[in-house]
């Protein structure tokens, strides 16, 4: 596992925003690519980004405003793509941080969308369904010049569903004077969402951690692995893994976990949507801690639970040979580097969750064409769509004395750099 130091000093005692950790990446990438410095001084800043004002009529007939973001990082390889989260800590640093990942996600996945990110500054859980729903129309509604299925498309996110992404394609369909399935992805299948979407992130998951064990020679029936966080993407990678003979020996939820090195049954837990945070009422053979998990002697590692979880404090203690990211950014700039000169493979959020936007794209294409593909066929096209970018990512690691991450961050940066500079600076 050849991998050159970093040479970044960065610590866990100095947490980067999303803005400066994507900035940072930037520059690490554009070190190894030969592109020209006006083009990343470019890629440093959004686009656009909308701020402004959604007044929401509370239930009990009261007003109450609150703040929405969406930015556009960049779209010279098509229309931008991003999620729209509701949190109470969004922030537009943050929407700009994450819009920038998603280009550099949706360019290794050679997809052509640019990135996005939006969100309000709201906790959804202190609303009901209806105030849910008129904030929704109304961001719709405030966003509607900035978005659209050849312009800039959401999908769902953090506090946000396939609920959510109706109502917003309801109100745009009904301002435009006609039915737009294409301006949202993550919709349900029954107004033109794709099948397959929900499982779709778990899913590369598990295809990118079968492609990093077979790279470093490890039959998958010789596997073991932990998967951190039992909702959509590690529920969905730990039964593929497990479906593909890998044994899964821990999961867990935000409660904790279980732990059995003769491998859990992956059906017998209760993923987050079926039962939330069932995992440690499960009956295996010993409880163990979300700290414990993550330093489990294992082959594979998945954390898919939440960001920043492998940190400066513990990276040293991680006993697995491979990480495949499933959260987004579960590891920190400061742990990255001790996992570099330490050999442990990274393999990055980039590639191994891009299954979601991916099957986004299908669904964006089965709505643009009026068709809706079976499941199986979304699986097909998908497994398909992983291998190539595995392909690209692997064939940078090899060539350059580099890590998975700036791999797959040197395919993202060449191929937008490529665009921009074919397509030129206007005017
Ligand atoms: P989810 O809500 O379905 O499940 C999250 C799981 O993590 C639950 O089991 C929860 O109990 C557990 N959890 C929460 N906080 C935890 C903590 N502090 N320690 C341990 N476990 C904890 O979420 P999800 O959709 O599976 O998303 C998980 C991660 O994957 C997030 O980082 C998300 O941004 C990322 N992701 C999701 C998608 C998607 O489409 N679902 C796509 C790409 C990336």
């Amino acid at each position: 596992m050849a991998e050159s130091a970093h040479a970044d000093t960065t610590t866990d005692r100095d947490p980067e925003s999303a803005l400066e950790t994507a900035r940072h990446q930037l520059e690490r990438a554009a070190a190894h690519v030969d592109v020209d410095e006006g083009v990343v001084e470019r890629l440093k800043h959004p686009t656009k980004v909308l701020s402004g004002s959604i007044p929401l009529e509370r239930d009990d007939g009261t007003v109450e405003v609150f703040t929405g973001y969406r930015a556009q990082h960049d779209d010279v390889r098509g229309p931008y793509k991003g999620g729209l989260r509701y949190h109470p800590d969004v922030s537009e640093d943050e929407c700009v941080g994450l819009a920038m990942w998603m280009t550099w996600k949706c360019a290794v996945m050679d997809l052509p969308f640019g990135g996005a990110k939006g969100g309000i500054v709201a906790d959804p859980k202190e609303l009901s369904e209806d105030e849910r729903e008129r904030l929704t129309r109304r961001f719709a509604e405030e966003i509607r010049d900035f978005v659209g299925p050849t312009r800039d498309i959401p999908a769902p996110d953090m506090g946000t569903d396939a609920q959510t992404m109706a109502w917003f394609m309801d109100a745009y369909s009904m301002q435009e004077g006609e039915t737009v399935p294409g301006v949202v992805t993550g919709k349900p299948p029954l107004i033109g969402g794709s099948y397959g979407r929900a499982e779709a992130p778990g899913r590369s998951v598990a295809i990118v951690a079968r492609e990093a064990a077979n790279y470093y020679d490890l039959a998958l029936d010789d596997a073991t692995v932990a998967v951190q966080g039992f909702g959509s993407v590690g529920a969905n990678a730990a039964r593929l893994l497990d479906e593909w003979n890998a044994t899964v020996v821990a999961a867990s939820d935000v409660n904790g976990g279980v732990y059995d090195p003769d491998g859990l049954d992956t059906q017998e837990i209760s993923a987050h949507e079926e039962q939330p945070e069932a995992v440690t009422r499960v009956d295996a053979a010993s409880a163990i801690t979300n700290a414990e998990l993550l330093e489990l002697d294992v082959d594979i590692l998945v954390p898919a639970a939440v960001g920043n979880v492998l940190t400066e404090a513990n990276a040293d203690a991680v006993a697995a040979d491979i990480v495949v990211e499933g959260a987004n950014g579960p590891t920190t700039t400061a742990a990255d580097r001790i996992f570099a000169e330490r050999d442990v493979a990274v393999i990055p959020d980039i590639i191994a969750n891009a299954g979601g936007v991916t099957v986004s794209y299908f669904e964006w294409l089965q709505d643009i064409n009026r068709r809706q593909w079976t499941v199986e066929r979304v699986r097909e096209e998908l497994e398909s769509e992983m291998l190539s970018a595995w392909a690209d990512v692997r064939r940078e690691f090899e060539a350059r004395d580099v890590t998975w991450r700036d791999a797959a961050y040197i395919v993202a940066l060449a191929r937008v750099a490529q665009a921009k500079s074919t397509r030129g600076l206007w005017p």
